[in-house]
């Protein structure tokens, strides 16, 4: 049997990566979009062969749809997750869940109750990059993790220049943005949970409206392995890295923390380097089957609304450490990831 998407919001997210990946599926079909905007609606659904184009979430939430994917800006997608939900649809939402993890753990347990699948969609956990540095720390070849780096300060391309940089209200800045996206592969990557951030953000030409821009985080986990993790909008030649330090060796990860399957991982030890291979699926797709797994009820999403309340909770965090200048606990009773 098919899963029938509905897609609520005609973001670019959708049109660059996540039609595909719902396409990419023997069992998953693209059915409807809803924008807000009818004129926005039809030509989206007329540019990527979807047949049905609405301008209401009831009237997509009343088609003929299994699960929704919901990628709107970040303000909407607490209300738009409850509708589904309420409607029986399984929810595969965007990051950051909602604007606070209040919100989300709101999301979370509606679905829970409903019975839906509710899933985050992390897509950097769907790296073969990250899922190889995962196994390899899990076998031990590094020894006893001590400490990780992440390098992800990009340069915000000029189609994405608009709410991220100016609508405070719509959950803009680089800390909703991409240090969700830090602490969610941080937590994949090491099997460990953040307990404690200390941040400094920066608005360094780009970001208005007091928006930040950059942000530079120090992380303490549960089981005292201590990271940093730098995320940008204004950096056109930084590169982007992940690297884990261990007693017994070091995984070196350069240019993984992407949208594409690109990347390459070096394992450093007393033996030597060892460039480690992992298979290159796309991300998204590789989302979207894991998330088709879960609603047969064989598996779970790759990231869960677990993941997405952890990641929130830990940006949420940063924040609060670079307004108050002080490091910030993240509130660890909200259980562990397998
Ligand atoms: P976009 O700015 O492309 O789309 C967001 C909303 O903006 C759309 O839902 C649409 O509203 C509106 N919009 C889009 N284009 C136009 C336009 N030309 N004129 C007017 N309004 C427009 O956002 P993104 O795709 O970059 O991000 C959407 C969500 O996905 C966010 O939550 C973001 O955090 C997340 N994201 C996740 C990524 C990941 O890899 N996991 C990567 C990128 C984004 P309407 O639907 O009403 O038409």
């Amino acid at each position: 049997m098919s899963v029938k998407w509905g897609l609520i919001g005609a973001s670019t997210i959708a049109r660059q990566f996540m039609i595909n990946a719902i396409r990419a599926q023997s069992d998953g079909e693209v059915a409807a979009v809803m924008s807000s905007s009818p004129e926005r609606a039809t030509a989206y659904a007329g540019e990527n062969n979807i047949l049905l184009a609405v301008s209401t979430l009831d009237g997509l939430l009343g088609a003929d749809i299994d699960a929704v994917y919901i990628s709107t800006t970040n303000e909407l997608h607490l209300e738009q997750a409850l509708a589904a939900v309420r409607a029986g649809k399984h929810v595969l939402c965007e990051k950051p869940l909602a604007l606070s993890s209040s919100d989300a753990r709101k999301m979370v347990a509606a679905a829970k109750a409903a019975g839906v699948v509710l899933g985050t969609n992390h897509h950097l956990r769907n790296a073969g990059a990250h899922r190889t540095m995962r196994e390899a720390i899990a076998a031990g070849r590094i020894g006893k993790p001590i400490a990780a780096r992440v390098f992800h300060s990009v340069y915000l391309p000029e189609n994405l220049q608009g709410w991220r940089i100016t609508k405070p209200e719509a959950g803009g800045g680089v800390v909703l943005d991409i240090t969700v996206h830090d602490a969610d592969t941080l937590r994949f990557v090491l099997g460990d949970d953040p307990v404690e951030v200390s941040c400094f953000t920066q608005s360094a030409g780009m970001a208005g409206s007091g928006l930040e821009d950059g942000a530079m985080c120090i992380w303490r986990f549960k089981s005292g392995v201590i990271a940093q993790s730098h995320e940008g909008f204004t950096t056109k030649f930084a590169g982007t890295g992940f690297e884990v330090h261990g007693s017994e060796g070091s995984l070196i990860a350069s240019n993984v923390m992407t949208q594409k399957p690109i990347g390459s991982v070096l394992l450093r030890t007393a033996a030597g380097e060892e460039e480690l291979s992992f298979d290159r699926e796309d991300l998204y797709a590789r989302s979207v089957r894991q998330f088709h797994t879960a609603i047969r009820g064989e598996g779970r999403p790759a990231a869960t609304g677990e993941d997405g309340i952890w990641s929130l909770t830990a940006a949420e965090a940063a924040l609060q450490s670079a307004s108050s200048g002080k490091a910030v606990r993240i509130d660890p009773k909200l259980g562990s990831m397998n």
